[in-house]
């Protein structure tokens, strides 16, 4: 090992040097010596780090700290990672090497350039060990002080407590792990995106590129929808362009970090690459495929006209003609993409097509089947447990199917406007709910082992702390113990409706055939089992949301009015108000569950527009014999004019509110959330809607009041920095969402504290 210096630069780097640079390092050294124009870098190598450790005789305090201790106990891990951070954290650098690193910087950033610190960890002996996202990454680092940060920042992220854990778990020997410091030039890039170098699904010589302004991450993170290109390799033109409406994007802020900017009116159509752009993009993804042997997913980078490569890993690869779920591939057509919707709820699924009219077709519906419907209706809940995933002519990412389907864990696309009629009955299909994509036959994908255990891992002891509540939405008890499994900080939304109509009779029906107290019971028993997982956690309860049409096919439904519009009908808090006895029937579950001590439970209250339904509501919770001082009672803020007079709310006396956004941006923009027509005109973050909520959210902190958001923007990263940036005092996310909710919101507080120590310190 000796012998290898403390910096390598990508030109000095070859693929056997792997154990002193990580698998980053060696992978941008290849990439940078087939010609690929990689952004400079040089690593601070594993080597270096040893050294350190010698040079401040860390190695047996930080092996003392490791050695038998119980990482299943979190508590204990947590300590030991801390100490141990702050042991290599806190130690000096030997000046030879400081000076090395700063030589080093100062060759590569022509005196001060943007760099990233990105940790390459390795072991001794697995040279190739993936550690990928256990250790920090610090990006927008500007001057040496900083960068000999960043370099610590990295070396002390080795004793993470997810690292160490994994370590432990995977049999890893603490003593043989390394880590390198790989230190690159950051691009300022103008726009960026991905390249796959191959159709992703056919290999067919297809190029495809998608891209958007600014930097990459707005793609990569799916905040935007980006431009396509489609790469004929064999004829050398481009073959399909789809040009998107590109609404924001992310750049460098010109000091430390990055910023959302709205992108301006005339630029949002704009094509992002030029046909001469696509062309040398494409012909570098033939580079690096042909340089790898297989099909590569990249990332990219332009400034000006200098075109940067990021990125080059394997394609994950979509193979055909697998068997599963007991079924036999289709020959043939078998990997084509042949319909494409909205995709509603994450995973990927293969099964036979089970088209469902209407509810009369759902005892055809067999267990493992692909449900294809115009739209799901809750009378439809039960065939939705037993299928593999959901198609949907219609919807958009909040309506029935989308909401379902996220609380069953099941895939599901929206929105593909001619499922019902394109797909054959018993036809054979994979669905990908992540990515939207219906593919004909069955497609297998292949996931790399260790990625699944790393995100386990992930999902497990390291949990974030965040000042801002991170709340889970629930709508059916049977998702309760997964939503409690995110180690969320409670529920921001129960929805009632989706358990009441699961009783396939509507409310009216138990009231008519004087069975009250059945419906009492059923409704107590699907609340209880959300309460007991979440125990001394917030549980907010919403009272009924049902619109008529909802409630038609079920037993009783014969009287719903039938109304044009029921999205602006008679729902929510207004029909309870008028319905008295349905109203009781709620409140009386509640008044029990509080009786049995479950002091954790708030009720809100939905599409409310003035304070005097909000008074009157908690009047009949008085009535009845609820304390209704003690007891928390909220409001959904959905309709504009309950976000216009909030502070009258305020002095009403409530005691939380919740941003239905679902409905907010429907009702302010009057956009049909349901309509797959209008959904490209879906904007959550409309200037109008997001002017209601920063009012809202202002008249509800000066009021002492907490205020929080359960609609879909909740679970949307982009929405959720502004929320946090705008002082939301928590948020409630999506079962799926929750993980990258949270770091979301990590990321923006602690922006936030950082400038403002910035301010402090006059930075
Ligand atoms: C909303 O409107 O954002 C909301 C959470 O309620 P629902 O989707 O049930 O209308
Ligand atoms: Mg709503």
């Amino acid at each position: 090992m000796t012998g290898i210096p403390d910096i390598l630069w990508l030109e000095e780097i070859r693929k056997e040097d792997i154990s002193s640079v990580g698998g980053k390092g060696a992978s941008l050294g290849e990439m940078a010596s087939i010609g690929l124009p990689v952004p400079p870098a040089f690593v601070v190598t594993s080597q270096a780090f040893r050294r350190f450790l010698v040079a401040t005789n860390l190695e047996d305090k930080l092996y003392a700290l490791l050695e038998d201790l119980d990482v299943d106990n979190n508590d204990l891990l947590e300590e030991a990672a801390e100490k141990a951070k702050k042991l290599v954290y806190d130690s000096p650098m030997p000046t030879d090497l400081k000076e090395a690193i700063a030589r080093s910087y100062e060759k590569m950033s022509r005196g001060g350039s943007i760099v990233a610190a990105r940790s390459s960890a390795t072991a001794e002996d697995l040279p190739d060990a993936s550690f990928a996202g256990q250790q920090e990454t610090v990006l927008n680092i500007k001057g040496i002080e900083n960068l000999l940060k960043g370099v610590q920042v990295c070396w002390a992220s080795l004793y993470g407590a997810r690292a160490i854990y994994y370590r432990t778990k995977q049999g890893f020997e603490h003593h043989t792990v390394n880590i390198a410091v790989v230190v690159q030039r950051l691009v300022p890039s103008e726009k960026a995106g991905v390249m796959f170098t191959s159709h992703p699904v056919t290999g067919e010589s297809l190029t495809i590129i998608e891209g958007s302004w600014g930097l990459g991450e707005s793609v990569v993170s799916g905040s935007v929808s980006p431009d396509k290109y489609v790469f004929d390799q064999r004829t050398e033109r481009i073959i399909d362009k789809f040009i998107a409406t590109k609404r924001t994007e992310i750049v460098a802020d010109g000091e430390y970090g990055t910023k959302t900017l709205d992108i301006r009116a005339d630029r949002q159509e704009m094509q992002v690459l030029s046909d001469e752009e696509v062309k040398r993009l494409a012909t570098y993804g033939i580079v690096s495929e042909e340089h790898y042997g297989v099909p590569q997913d990249m990332e990219w980078g332009i400034v000006g006209d200098q075109i940067f490569v990021l990125q080059s890993r394997p394609i994950t690869t979509i193979k055909t003609g697998a068997k599963k779920n007991g079924q036999t591939a289709t020959t043939g057509s078998a990997d084509k993409v042949i319909l494409q919707g909205q995709g509603a709820s994450p995973g990927i699924a293969s099964g036979k097509v089970a088209i469902v009219y209407d509810v009369k077709d759902i005892g055809k519906v067999n267990e493992g089947d692909i449900m294809v419907t115009r739209m799901t209706n809750p009378d439809m809940v039960p065939a939705m447990r037993k299928v593999s995933a959901i198609v949907t002519d219609e919807g958009g990412m909040t309506c029935h199917a989308a909401i379902v389907s996220r609380e069953l864990g099941t895939p599901a696309v929206v929105g593909t406007k001619i499922g019902t009629q394109l797909l054959k009955e018993g036809q054979i299909v994979t669905v990908d709910g992540e990515k939207g994509l219906i593919y004909d036959g069955i497609i297998e994908t292949a996931k790399p082992e260790i990625v699944s255990s790393v995100a386990t891992v992930a999902a497990g002891p390291s949990k974030i702390i965040t000042a801002t509540s991170v709340k889970v939405n629930v709508s059916m008890p049977e998702a309760a113990a997964r939503a409690a499994a995110t180690g969320a900080d409670g529920v921001g939304l129960l929805r009632i409706e989706h358990l009441i109509l699961g009783l396939n009779k509507t409310p009216n029906w138990f009231i008519e055939n004087h069975r009250e107290e059945e419906f009492i019971q059923e409704l107590l028993n699907g609340i209880k089992v959300v309460l007991d997982a979440f125990p001394g956690k917030p549980v907010w309860v919403r009272t009924l949301d049902a619109p008529t049409d909802e409630f038609r096919n079920m037993q009783g439904g014969k009287s719903e009015p039938i109304e044009h519009n029921p999205m602006l009908g008679w729902r929510g808090i207004r029909r309870d108000l008028q319905s008295p006895k349905q109203f009781r029937l709620q409140i009386e579950t509640f008044k029990r569950l509080w009786d049995l001590g479950y002091d954790n439970l708030g009720i809100m209250f939905p599409m409310v527009s003035h304070p005097n339904e909000f008074i009157k509501a908690k009047e009949e919770f008085r009535n009845a014999g609820v304390d209704v001082e003690n007891v928390d009672l909220g409001i959904m803020i959905e309709i504009p004019a309950s976000a216009v007079i909030i502070d009258d709310f305020v002095k009403a006396g409530i005691k939380f509110a919740s941003f239905g956004t679902n409905d907010l941006i429907q009702y302010t923009i009057a956009i049909d959330r349901n309509n797959e027509n209008v959904t490209d005109m879906y904007w959550p973050k409309h200037p109008a809607v997001l002017a209601l909520i920063d009012r809202a959210i202002k008249a509800c902190r000066e009021g002492g009041v907490e205020v929080s958001i359960c609609g879909q923007a909740g679970s949307e990263p982009d929405m959720v920095t502004w929320l946090v940036q705008h002082g939301i005092t928590s948020v409630s996310s999506n079962i799926d969402a929750i993980a990258k909710i949270r770091e979301t919101v990590a990321r923006t507080e602690q922006r936030i504290i950082l400038e403002g120590a910035r301010k402090n310190y006059g930075l």
